[in-house]
């Protein structure tokens, strides 16, 4: 078998055959020339049914997460509305993770939820929950999040994955936090992974994008439907930008990890921090889950301080950590989840605790990071 980061640089990526060009080009058109009517040159019909340079990062998504099929759309929750709108009536009920992406609970909650979709929250992390759960009511949709946004718990891919085949559940996977580079659901026993590739697969924060990976033939066929009959497809350009981005992804994960562990270890250590979320952390609750379950720790560390007043402050004073939504770029970010990505779910059960500052740890020299976060500690 391939080697994962051989697999990053090539797949999807033959040289142009016409001109050698290493790179394959970056192609910005909207139709393809017919050689009479439905004679299509490479299958080709119209941009939103089709584009070579989509096709390419579909091929490379598939073959990371070792699936049969990947489907790319213009955002990580256009692939979610996809996916749910292929699998769900009105009437299904999806069982959530109690930590997953607000903007995914927004989603059901709020656009799904008047058409008759039901939602139910659980502990995802705790399988017994989540079994006694299943027994209750039948769930359509397993919605797992692991390691989760923003308290990094863990869930049991595996164990999830028995719990909802038994129960005739679609196991679904967000792997947008640790990547395939760290983690492959799939092989775990899920059946969909969901990513925002705008997070670590895109890498440098300058592309919004996502994708379903799949094995399922018929599922894959309905989801690629919905992605040309709703249209939210990735432009060419976007594409390129991701396929770009994850030829670096085994290598910036690494990094990411490395950094995200010194980073964890440093704030655990200091006076002024009450608690610190990372599963590399041993004292973390999902830590040895998770040292089996990932080839690594990732690069999200969250942080409680004393209070909503301290995190605020916290958040508001680093350097190198930009003050930005988002996550998985190079560069390091600060983010205050209560007012910026999870004021979606304030006052649900998903609400973040008000003293919780997440960090997006990126791969600047370490050094600069720690002293960074030390001056913004030592101003409190
Ligand atoms: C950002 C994010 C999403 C949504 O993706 P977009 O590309 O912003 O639409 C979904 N899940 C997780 C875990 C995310 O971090």
């Amino acid at each position: 078998m391939t080697g994962f980061d051989t697999t990053a640089v090539h797949a999807g990526q033959e040289f142009d055959p016409t001109t050698g060009a290493v790179i394959p080009p970056v192609h910005f058109s909207s139709t393809y020339a017919q050689d009479g009517i439905g004679g299509l040159r490479g299958g080709y019909e119209y941009g939103r049914s089709g584009n070579p340079t989509r096709t390419a990062l579909e091929t490379q998504l598939a073959a990371l997460e070792g699936g049969a099929h990947g489907v790319s759309f213009a955002s990580g929750l256009a692939a979610e509305d996809a996916l749910l709108r292929a699998v769900l009536k009105p009437g299904d009920e999806v069982l959530l993770g109690n930590d997953v992406y607000g903007g995914t609970y927004r989603l059901i909650a709020r656009i799904l939820g008047p058409w008759g979709v039901k939602l139910r929250v659980v502990e995802m992390s705790d399988l017994a929950a989540v079994e006694a759960a299943l027994a209750e009511s039948p769930a359509k949709i397993l919605w797992v999040e692991t390691p989760s946004n923003p308290l990094l718990k863990i869930s049991d891919i595996a164990g999830l994955a028995r719990l909802g085949r038994a129960a005739g559940a679609l196991v679904v996977v967000d792997n947008t936090f640790a990547s395939p580079a760290l983690q492959q659901p799939l092989a775990l026993g899920a059946d969909v992974v969901v990513h925002s590739t705008t997070k670590y697969l895109g890498g440098h924060s300058d592309v919004v994008g996502g994708a379903l990976v799949l094995n399922d033939d018929a599922l894959a066929e309905q989801v690629r439907f919905l992605q040309f009959a709703a249209g939210a497809v990735s432009g060419p350009m976007d594409a390129w930008l991701t396929t770009r981005g994850i030829k670096t992804l085994g290598i910036r994960m690494q990094r990411h990890s490395e950094n995200g562990q010194a980073v964890a270890e440093f704030l655990a250590a200091h006076p002024k921090v009450a608690r610190v979320y990372y599963p590399g952390l041993s004292s973390h609750p999902g830590h040895d889950l998770a040292a089996r379950q990932m080839a690594g720790f990732g690069g999200i560390v969250s942080v409680a301080l004393t209070d909503a007043a301290a995190a605020r402050r916290f958040a508001e004073s680093t350097r190198v950590f930009t003050l930005a939504e988002s996550l998985g770029g190079v560069e390091s970010l600060v983010n205050y989840p209560d007012e910026m990505t999870h004021a979606s779910v304030r006052g649900t059960e998903l609400a973040v605790p008000p003293e919780v500052v997440r960090l997006s740890v990126g791969i600047e020299s370490i050094d600069d990071l720690i002293a960074d976060l030390g001056q913004a500690l030592g101003a409190l």
